[in-house]
Order: C-alpha cells, then sequence, then structure tokens
C-alpha cells in the first residue's frame, strides 16, 4: 500500500516592522491559516544583527489566554515579568510564559546586543486552562539527537520516543531539524493532527514542491509520513497538533474564546488592574492596549 506524498499549502509569511529597525515575519496568523493545532501565532525574529544599536526593547504589556512560547536560536533577551522572573534567555532555550488570567512582561536586548534569532510563538489555552494562574518556566534541557543526517530538538510534545519536558495543555508537537549538509529525512506523523513547516534558515523539497524563507507550509490532517529533501545549511521548524476545534479571538496580546473576555481584559489592563500584576521596573515604560474594533462607540453615519 502507497502514500500519496502530501501536499503543502504554501502561504507566504508577512512582513511586520515591529519598530527600530526589527523586522520579523509573521507565519501566523495569517489570512489564509489562523492556526496550527493550539499554534496561533509564529513570528521569525531575525536573524538580525543588532551590533552598533540598542536592539529590542519591549515595554510592559499584558497577556491573558494563551501561553508564549520562545525558541532562542542566537542571542539574548532579558525577560522580566509581573511574577518576579527575571532572566536573560539563553540560545537553546525554550521559555514558557503562561498568561492564563493574566501576566505582564518586558522584553529587553542586553548591553552590546549581537545577532538576534528567534522564534516566538504563542498556544492558545484550552477552555479548561484559559482563565489559569500565570506561570513562567525555562527548559534549558531538551531531547536533542542525530538521525538520519540531521540533528532533532524536540521542544514540545512527543516524537521517536522521546518527550519535551514543556508543559503544553492541549496535544502539540514542536520539533527543530538541522542538517548542514543536503540531506533526505522521513518524519513519522500523527495521523489526527494538522502540521506546520516553517524554514528559518535554508529550505526544503517535498515531491516536487518546494519551500523556502518567508514561506509556512501547512499540512492537513490524514498523513502518516513526510519526507523531506533539505538544503545544505537548513533549519526547519515543524509544528504539529490536533485541530483546536473551537474559534478563538485574538486582540492587541490578548487571546480569549470570546470576544466579551477580551474586551474586559483590555478595559482592565487600561485601568491597571492587579490581575495583571506589576513588572520590576516596568510602570513608566507602560504599552498602551488598543481598543478592539467590535468595543469601539458607534459613530454616527454621514449624511448622504
Ligand atoms: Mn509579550
Amino acid at each position: 500500500m502507497t502514500e500519496s506524498s502530501p501536499r503543502l499549502d504554501i502561504i507566504p509569511t508577512r512582513g511586520t516592522d515591529l519598530g527600530e529597525g526589527l523586522q520579523v515575519h509573521r507565519a501566523l496568523p495569517t489570512r489564509q491559516r489562523r492556526m496550527v493545532g493550539a499554534w496561533c501565532f509564529l513570528d521569525h525574529i531575525g536573524p538580525i544583527d543588532f551590533r552598533g544599536g540598542s536592539g529590542m526593547h519591549v515595554g510592559a504589556h499584558p497577556h491573558t489566554g494563551l501561553q508564549t512560547f520562545t525558541w532562542m536560536i542566537a542571542g539574548q533577551i532579558h525577560h522580566r515579568d509581573s511574577l518576579g522572573t527575571d532572566l536573560l534567555i539563553q540560545p537553546g532555550e525554550v521559555n514558557l510564559m503562561t498568561a492564563g488570567h493574566g501576566i505582564s512582561h518586558t522584553e529587553d536586548s542586553p548591553a552590546n546586543p549581537g545577532l538576534v534569532h528567534a522564534a516566538q510563538l504563542w498556544i492558545a489555552l484550552p477552555p479548561s486552562q484559559t482563565d489559569c494562574a500565570p506561570a513562567f518556566a525555562n527548559y534549558a534541557n531538551l531531547p536533542r539527537w542525530e538521525e538520519q543526517g540531521s540533528t532533532l530538538t524536540l521542544l514540545a510534545g512527543a516524537y521517536g520516543g522521546h518527550s519535551a519536558p514543556t508543559e503544553v495543555h492541549t496535544p502539540l508537537l514542536g520539533l527543530e531539524i538541522v542538517s548542514q549538509a543536503a540531506t533526505r529525512i522521513q518524519l513519522t506523523l500523527r495521523p489526527d493532527f494538522e502540521y506546520g513547516l516553517l524554514p528559518l534558515e535554508g529550505g526544503l523539497h517535498l515531491a516536487d514542491q518546494q519551500l523556502l524563507p518567508q514561506n509556512f507550509g501547512y499540512l492537513a490532517p490524514g498523513s502518516q509520513t513526510l519526507e523531506l529533501e533539505l538544503e545544505a545549511n537548513s533549519r526547519i521548524l515543524l509544528l504539529g497538533g490536533e485541530p483546536f476545534g473551537r474559534e478563538l479571538h485574538m486582540w492587541w496580546n490578548f487571546v480569549a474564546l470570546d470576544r466579551p473576555t477580551i474586551t474586559q481584559a483590555q478595559r482592565d489592563w487600561q485601568a491597571e488592574h492587579p490581575r495583571f500584576g506589576q513588572v520590576p521596573g516596568g510602570a513608566q515604560r507602560r504599552l498602551p492596549a488598543p481598543v478592539p474594533p467590535w468595543a469601539l462607540p458607534l459613530t454616527p453615519p454621514n449624511p448622504v
């Protein structure tokens, strides 16, 4: 029995300027694809050389209803949050911040920043966890092994007999595949998962399809295997998950299963509600939350 080669939906990422020269490529959400499993946001940051500059500085801002998941490839980010966490996020580590009912944080490049390369992801929390207490965890020891000429690092979920320690709340996969030489790798998939592929460096071929950086490949559920031909010096991020199965609402840094929850979170942040805590040193650099479009006061129609 042969399985015909699965085909990817190839979706261009969106270049987004986060200010101060920080260009990112947003792979999720896009008009074509909102989520892969519970993964609901994916920014590819850099690689960008901050030498001679001040790097990136993001003032205090809140989150709700999600986990932020940072995969640091090169460089460092100084993370401070309202739980009192204060650390430099290092290459090869995953940092997982669970917002739940509410958290706030700042992100800053250290002095004399160099090259920065990272993937910033969000994971939507399921209904049972969306309002949970906030938490922060740093994972410095992730399963890493050699297979079929590539180095695999398991960021989330389970693969090939390995399990990642990252605490997530829905069935998910996060796997990084790195190869110096051009090579071929056969991956085992879960037919109940949908998948997304993003080249962070290099590129890949899948049968007659080619996936280059700045393109996100989506694969619908139903496949058991995936054979990738990696170009030399490739670094590929493979995400997977059971389709989330719920409508998800996202506005600014808030995620929720309904709009009124977001409307309330925006008002609470503007009112400095204690649910978001205080980032030490963050009071002077508080980012204002924009009012969601559905909560704007109605303007009377112009007479014609
Ligand atoms: Mn954030």
